[in-house]
């Protein structure tokens, strides 16, 4: 099955901080929510909308309360920040920080707890019960009752999935010594964020493998962070350029050369062969035989959906996309949610999909909250996404975004209108010399039956709507002409 699980991709779990006396009551909450990221924090919001004084609890891997992912490949680098409350400003100058809500503002229950608290009815409905640092193990859905890899059992009468997934690692790192070893990691979370802000300093190499959403914003943030400083970042990755798997191809080149502007050592078109040890650093050898010299390696070659659980429970999985299967209302099975960058759903307008995107975490978690407390109604949402690669380049899109796909792309360069087709442009353009005119545009992605399946909006904000209502309508390739006024791209 699609989920095998590989030891090297596998989180480890928290070690048990004290040692629990054997188990005596198995509390029951109402609400058991599994993993404390995105999806699960909005399934708690709309649960707490219906029912303000819902028994809820919140089970995570993480020591960390819920927090937002995107800043820590983004604007994180950009501010001088400091690491410890991850305050930053975001684009537009507003200061924030990555918590959805302060720590304090759940009630941490520790394991020596469980039973105690978890027994006792909810007497300060403000506050979320939340239980850090604990793997759920195992789930029996016919008892409705989870396991904790702590020793603790807590029974339920709705759960929700939404374990997110962990980083893919590249298999070749095994072979280094285990000094060298910790010198390659992968990137999900605060505590790695943590780690790269404190090693990217001074007179150093980081090399970036991947050239995907992950990739190319981190290779973006640490180029700017090294700015007026000694720190080397070199991306290597298959494709033909930044985003090469999403975007047209003058796009891509076009992106690539703006990528290496800001300071990034580029190297598309090249596999890592092997990793091997060089004086206490990290040689990275690429199949065409060059070899990079690292002090610190992030692989960034996507993630494997966390889905052991459901498989583990019996619940059906979408052999092809990785995730869990559900239905539209976002039920596994009777009293069993799931929802987030684990889940595979039907996408009324483009059929069965699994989107790791955060905008799809937000509204299919609130989905998923809402038909927890009884609402019934189907997940019909069309989610976007968004990326930033530094301050210039901010593109959003919806839909399905692929680059094997045709596409029709309108840019605007000053007054001019200009037309391209991807798949028939000029030497010139291909080569992604065309440096202003990708200052502001639309780009349409069709199926083989030229209907329109998704639109990447290129500087261009505030038209997520719109492309959301050209998709549902089913619009075709002979409707382009009229949609492109919606975008106001010349303007
Ligand atoms: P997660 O946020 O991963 O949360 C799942 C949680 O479950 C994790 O904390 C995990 O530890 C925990 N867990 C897993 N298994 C268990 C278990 N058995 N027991 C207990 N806990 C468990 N998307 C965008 O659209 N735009 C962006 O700009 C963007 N930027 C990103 C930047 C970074 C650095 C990263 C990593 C992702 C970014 N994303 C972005 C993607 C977006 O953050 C994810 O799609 C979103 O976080 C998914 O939410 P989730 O709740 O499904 O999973
Ligand atoms: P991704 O799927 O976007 O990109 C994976 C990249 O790794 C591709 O360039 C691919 O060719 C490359 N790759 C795969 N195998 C490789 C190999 N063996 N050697 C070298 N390169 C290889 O995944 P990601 O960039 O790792 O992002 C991780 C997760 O975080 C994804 O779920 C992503 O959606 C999410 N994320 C999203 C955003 C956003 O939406 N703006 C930002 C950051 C992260």
């Amino acid at each position: 099955p699609s989920s095998s699980k590989t030891p090297a991709e596998t989180p480890k779990p928290a070690a048990p901080p004290v040692k629990l006396a054997p188990q005596k009551v198995v509390p029951e909450v109402t609400y058991v929510l599994v993993g404390a990221g995105t999806a699960s924090f909005h399934a708690m919001q709309a649960i707490k909308e219906k029912e303000p004084d819902a028994n809820i609890l919140i089970i995570g891997e993480e020591s960390h309360a819920p927090y937002e992912r995107p800043p820590l490949s983004k604007e994180l680098w950009f501010n001088t920040v400091n690491k410890n409350d991850l305050k930053f400003k975001d684009w537009q100058g507003n200061e924030r920080n990555v918590f959805f809500f302060p720590p304090e503002s759940y009630q941490l229950v520790e394991p020596a707890q469980i039973e105690s608290i978890l027994s006792t009815p909810v007497h300060d409905a403000s506050k979320v019960r939340w239980i850090k640092n604990a793997k759920v193990s195992a789930l029996d859905v016919d008892e409705q009752v989870v396991e904790l890899d702590i020793g603790r059992k807590i029974k339920y009468k709705k759960i929700l999935i939404a374990t997110g997934g962990v980083p893919k690692s590249l298999p070749n790192a095994k072979a280094l010594p285990a000094d060298v070893q910790r010198k390659v990691t992968t990137y999900r979370g605060i505590d790695d964020f943590k780690k790269l802000h404190n090693i990217a300093e001074g007179d150093k190499t980081i090399v970036v493998i991947g050239g995907g959403f992950l990739g190319s914003e981190l290779a973006a943030g640490l180029a700017q962070k090294g700015k007026g400083s000694k720190l080397k970042v070199v991306q290597v990755f298959p494709e033909e350029g930044n985003m090469g798997q999403i975007f047209p191809k003058y796009l891509t080149k076009w992106t690539t050369e703006k990528m290496r502007k800001e300071g990034v050592d580029v190297r598309p078109k090249v596999q890592v062969d092997s990793f091997e040890a060089d004086k206490g650093k990290v040689a990275v050898v690429l199949n065409d035989k060059s070899k990079v010299v690292a002090d610190h390696v992030v692989v960034a070659v996507g993630i494997k959906p966390s889905v052991d659980l459901a498989e583990d429970a019996g619940l059906e999985l979408d052999e092809k996309r990785g995730g869990i299967l559900v239905n539209a209302e976002l039920e596994a099975r009777g009293n069993v949610f799931a929802a987030g960058d684990c889940t595979s759903y039907h996408d009324i307008a483009l059929g069965r999909r699994r989107v790791e995107h955060y905008d799809h975490a937000v509204a299919s978690g609130r989905r998923a909250g809402q038909n927890m407390v009884g609402e019934k109604k189907p997940y019909n949402h069309q989610p976007m996404f968004w990326s930033d690669l530094g301050p210039e380049i901010s593109y959003e899109a919806v839909g399905n975004i692929d680059a094997n796909s045709p596409t029709v792309g309108v840019w605007a360069k000053g007054n001019d209108k200009v037309k391209l087709n991807a798949d028939a442009l000029p030497a010139s353009q291909k080569d992604g010399k065309l440096d202003e005119q990708y200052g502001k545009g639309v780009v349409f992605y069709m199926d083989r039956k030229k209907k329109i399946v998704g639109i990447l909006m290129w500087n261009l904000l505030g038209k997520v709507d719109v492309a959301r209502s050209i998709i549902k309508q089913g619009k075709t390739y002979t409707d382009i002409n009229d949609l492109v006024t919606l975008f106001n791209v010349h303007q």
